[in-house]
């Protein structure tokens, strides 16, 4: 089974790019960062990466991220993430950036950290054959004044970006205060999503859709609770990024099992299935597919479904999806002669 789901096309929606960082690569950010670093090996690193809740995964994040003082070293963490990616046949990858967050508080060059960026996404496009696009998380924490700082430099560096996000701290930040920021990103044509009913309620998820007009939402786990919440996703059609194991690790979630990602899709709601932040959980696109498998008795045919759905509603081109779709219709194909 394993091997079936690691040759099924697959396309990501949700994944943080400091959150996929390989443990060798943070040994080496910080062994280049000119800081102390905390971890002497790899074993240390995946110990260090084990979380008591969300607030805990969040500074463990920060933490990671601090290491991060030279923005050419985005571009070895970009093109080792769509390595792993392309080792599980995951075509079309939507990775999430936090620039903000080493703008704000390392004082770092937006342009060089998206050149630096780039450049890794696009050597890997090239020498693996997929496409990936990126969204910058505003973060909640930073407010409303800092993000418009944002998307100025957005406007004047836009390159690769083809939308923008909120995660941080959801619990002390939700939607609303936001809208202002979003109504302006939708100006210049940016395509919106947000955290949101991850650390906070299903009114969370109906205020990211309804005061910031998003078009999926990360995790969207507690919409769950609610039929009004459910009514207006289906309604709306708006996405749910789903992402399982993540959810568990930080607390979010009891278990998989008691994860909504089957209610959802046989209550119609448009999905995809996430890994959010690989590395850092101990998971990957192929060890979700295979959760759902084995805890939700998703079907290979299911679970193709969710691939084919991820690219519909991805935001590559109309002509770029078009193509994609044909690419993993002929894989499955195949995959289907080899499964008769
Ligand atoms: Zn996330």
């Amino acid at each position: 089974m394993y091997s079936i789901i690691n040759s099924l096309p697959k396309a990501e929606h949700h994944i943080h790019l400091v959150g996929s960082i390989r443990p060798e690569t943070l040994l080496w950010v910080a062994d280049e960062s000119g800081l102390d670093s905390q971890w002497d090996s790899v074993d240390d690193v995946r110990e260090f990466f084990k979380f008591s809740d969300f607030p805990h995964f969040l500074k463990v994040f920060g933490t990671c991220m601090a290491y991060i003082t030279k923005e050419s070293m985005f571009e070895r963490i970009a093109y080792e993430t769509l390595e792993d990616q392309a080792s599980q046949n995951v075509l079309h990858s939507e990775i999430i950036f936090s620039a903000p967050q080493r703008m704000k508080t390392a004082g770092m060059d937006f342009a060089l950290m998206m050149d630096a960026l780039n450049r890794g996404i696009d050597r890997a496009q090239r020498e693996f054959a997929v496409t990936c696009s990126t969204r910058v998380d505003l973060i909640r924490d930073y407010g409303p004044d800092y993000q418009m700082e944002v998307l100025d430099q957005i406007l004047e560096h836009p390159e690769g970006i083809v939308g923008i996000e909120i995660g941080g701290s959801e619990y002390d930040y939700p939607p609303a205060q936001f809208k202002a920021v979003y109504d302006r990103a939708r100006g210049m044509g940016l395509r919106l999503v947000a955290h949101a009913g991850e650390a906070l309620g299903w009114e969370s998820v109906v205020d990211a859709i309804e005061c910031l007009g998003v078009e999926r939402i990360g995790h969207g786990l507690t919409a769950q609770n609610s039929p009004e919440a459910v009514k207006l996703l289906k309604e709306k059609g708006v996405t749910v990024e789903t992402c399982p194991v993540s959810n568990v690790r930080t607390g979010v979630c009891k278990d998989i099992k008691s994860h909504p990602v089957r209610q959802y899709y046989d209550q119609g709601i448009s999905i995809s299935v996430n890994s959010d932040d690989p590395t850092m959980f101990g998971t990957d696109m192929n060890n979700e597919y295979m959760t759902l498998h084995e805890v939700h008795g998703f079907t290979v045919a299911e679970l193709f479904d969710i691939s084919l759905n991820s690219v519909r509603t991805s935001f590559l081109s109309e002509e770029k999806k078009r193509e994609q779709l044909v690419e993993f219709r002929g894989r499955y194909e195949k995959i289907s002669e080899l499964l008769e």
